[in-house]
């Protein structure tokens, strides 16, 4: 029967994390640590030096000591506090300059760039034995190569005098899963992995455009990690900054888990929005299908991707279409075969479609130019970059939405904008005319379980609405029993 260590990890540290608490404070007590119920040896022998060994920061540090100022904590920051780690004495150096300890210690380490939990343990331990047998049953549960750079490997010690051992170790892989390592009955350890159920709710938003639909979904409630998809998904059907204007509508639908205690552990992703103007009515669903297949539909079930992106680059205007103009620099009319967007240099742009590259080069007046292949027929091609990225080079593959290159003005441009143009059987076509469907459309058992979805969707917003101004700036929360659809 394994140990059971410390139920007082609170999941919300992940999330508060980088935050920054108080800073100089000591190694929690051992009684914070254990289980109160049953205190150990060494918490007795502990009591009786606690007087002797000291509580200053300076004192050896035994598990006993006590943070000075911890009195006027409440006790969930104290926990936070302790359990990110923010304790003054977690260098391997404390350790050997206190060649004197007995105890338990509860210590967090966190990973740093070339950590491995074996490297972390062995300073630690007196015996390696100890921290070879503690990742090998780690690993049981949890590919060490997932091990992330500022994640919290949260250890027991227990100090013998002048020897120290391991009594177990946590690692949180995720917000939902926590994977305990702890002694077994002979002289190894087990790795247990405790599911930390979260509740997930559903969070309605909704709210007039008044400034840009980031900045007034922000007011809503909806943070701009949730909304950047549904953007995403947006502009494969409208170029959001030429054709949302002040005063159009948005409605957003986004899920959020909390843990027992009913902090937050994970925003998003969103599952439903909305886009309404004058002569535009956009919703877009988030579903998956019996099969496990998730993408976002139209109202009718319909893929609402589109082969190609409208716009390849966030935070742009389009400031001159397709057709006949008199060239801004060469001075006379004629056919200007793409569409200009106007960004600041530097801006990132991002492949219309999924495809391989044809050209990433040098290209007369295009200056640096990037061509890509999506299919037999359709090409789009990107002019004027500063520069490339990484990678972009030709017969590389490039998925939709990843970054080729970034905004500039090289070749025959007159300021900072993305020349962009759509091919057809290598001849330019009008960008704006080319609307091909790609992925799935619903039918049969999965479409009657989105049109209930969308009835359900539907029914909530339709009481918001009622409910409150029509669409002023609000959220609302329903409870929602698990995750899941
Ligand atoms: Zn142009």
């Amino acid at each position: 029967m394994p140990v059971k260590l410390m139920n007082l990890l609170v999941p919300t540290a992940l999330v508060l994390a980088g935050a920054g608490l108080a800073a100089g404070l000591t190694v929690p007590s051992l009684q914070t640590a254990a289980t109160p119920a049953e205190p150990s040896q060494a918490q007795v022998q502990l009591a009786a030096l606690d007087g002797t060994a000291g509580a200053g920061a300076a004192g050896p540090q035994t598990g006993r000591v006590e943070a000075e100022g911890r009195a006027e904590l409440p006790d969930a920051a104290w926990d936070r506090a302790a359990l990110r780690g923010v304790m003054a004495l977690s260098t391997a150096d404390s350790l050997l300059e206190e060649p004197f300890r007995i105890g338990s210690e509860r210590r967090t380490v966190e990973v740093r760039s070339g950590d491995t939990v074996l490297g972390l343990l062995l300073p630690l331990l007196t015996a390696d034995r100890d921290a070879h047998n503690a990742v090998a049953a780690l690993e049981t549960a949890f590919d060490p190569r997932d091990l992330q750079i500022g994640q919290e490997v949260r250890l027991l010690l227990e100090h013998h005098g002048h020897s120290t051992s391991l009594t177990g170790l946590e690692i949180m892989p995720d917000v939902d899963r926590l994977v305990v390592v702890s002694r077994d009955d002979a002289d190894g350890f087990v790795a247990e992995t405790i599911a930390n159920d979260l509740e997930t709710r559903r969070v309605a938003a909704a709210g007039i455009i008044t400034e840009s639909l980031a900045a007034d979904a922000e007011r809503a409630g909806v943070p701009y990690a949730v909304l950047h998809p549904l953007i995403r998904m947006f502009a494969h059907r409208l170029d959001l900054q030429r054709n949302l204007q002040q005063g159009d509508a948005f409605e957003i639908l986004f899920e959020r888990d909390h843990h027992e205690d009913g902090s937050v552990a994970r925003l998003g992703p969103a599952v439903y929005g909305r886009l309404v103007s004058n002569d535009r009515d956009l919703p877009v669903y988030r579903f998956e299908t019996a099969d496990g297949f998730v993408d976002w539909y139209d109202r009718e079930g319909e893929s609402f991707r589109r082969a190609l992106l409208r716009t390849p680059l966030d935070n742009a205007r389009m400031s001159s279409g397709y057709g006949m103009r008199r060239h801004p620099i060469l001075g006379y009319t004629r056919m200007h075969q793409g569409i200009d967007f106007a960004a600041a240099s530097g801006t990132p742009i991002v492949a219309a479609g999924d495809g391989r590259v044809e050209i990433a080069g040098r290209r007369g007046g295009y200056g640096n130019y990037v061509r890509l292949q999506h299919n037999g027929r359709l090409s789009t091609a990107y002019a004027h970059l500063s520069r490339f990225a990484a990678g972009i080079r030709p017969g590389a593959r490039v998925r939709q939405g990843q970054v080729i290159g970034y905004v500039g003005s090289t070749g025959l441009s007159t300021g900072p904008h993305l020349h962009y143009e759509v091919l057809v059987n290598g001849s330019q076509v009008n960008p704006l005319s080319v609307d091909l469907p790609v992925g799935r459309t619903l039918e049969g058992a999965d479409l009657a379980a989105f049109r209930d979805m969308v009835d359900g969707i539907e029914r909530r917003f339709a009481e918001l609405r009622r409910d409150g101004t029509q669409f002023a700036d609000r959220s609302e929360e329903e409870e929602q029993g698990s995750a899941g659809d």
